[in-house]
């Protein structure tokens, strides 16, 4: 039977016990609440301690999923230097709803960098992903074979694109997605005691 617990001011969560679970405890949104899902042999006291834990993590994947135009300028500086050697500096770099054929785009004469709202609560590596090719088109304009070496940087350059011709295929197709966030890739990302891995947008924070 599936819990149900409400903090002050937090969301509803509710915590579903798994026999089938060992280790893993993960959480996701599910309409208007958290669930978290936990092994079934926890304490009451080990609920507790994971579910504040989980919550925490969550809030913070969706910050990041989520940011504000100064939080896409700063992650833009960030991603300049760590895998651009600091050339692209960009003077704006804003959320953009009126992209529905790209996920970004970039006018280097006046080193402007627009990002599509349709990549909001895609995995941060995603955006980052649009960030740095947005960026490296501030060094190269066009698509050439020293651009994709400056994008290639970003140790996750292949999957993102994966992921986003993935994204691009299914709407094509016509696949109804997640309303919020895409919820499954969100819940192996709040895997909790899964060994350390440098995908996860939650434990490489
Ligand atoms: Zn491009």
């Amino acid at each position: 039977m599936p819990t149900r617990a409400s903090a002050a001011e937090g969301p509803i969560v509710e915590v579903r016990r798994s026999r089938k679970r060992r280790r893993t405890v993960s959480a996701y949104r599910e309409d208007d609440r958290v669930v978290v899902m936990i092994p079934a042999r926890l304490s009451a006291k080990e609920e507790r301690e994971w579910v504040s834990k989980m919550l925490e993590r969550l809030e913070r994947s969706e910050r990041r999923r989520r940011p504000d135009d100064a939080g896409l300028k700063r992650r833009a500086a960030d991603l300049s230097n760590r895998y651009l050697g600091g050339l692209a500096r960009p003077a704006t770099v804003r959320w953009v709803d009126n992209q529905n054929s790209r996920w970004g785009s970039c006018t280097p004469a006046d080193r402007t960098i627009r990002i599509s709202t349709r990549l909001q609560g895609m995995p941060a590596w995603v955006i980052d992903y649009v960030l740095v090719h947005e960026l490296a088109h501030l060094i190269e304009s066009g698509h050439t074979a020293a651009f994709w070496g400056w994008v290639d940087r970003y140790p996750k350059a292949e999957r993102a694109k994966g992921f986003l011709e993935g994204v691009a295929c299914a709407t094509q197709l016509g696949l109804q997605g997640q309303p919020e966030d895409c919820s499954e890739e969100g819940a192996a990302a709040m895997l909790a005691s899964a060994p350390a891995d440098d995908s996860d947008p939650v434990t490489s924070a």
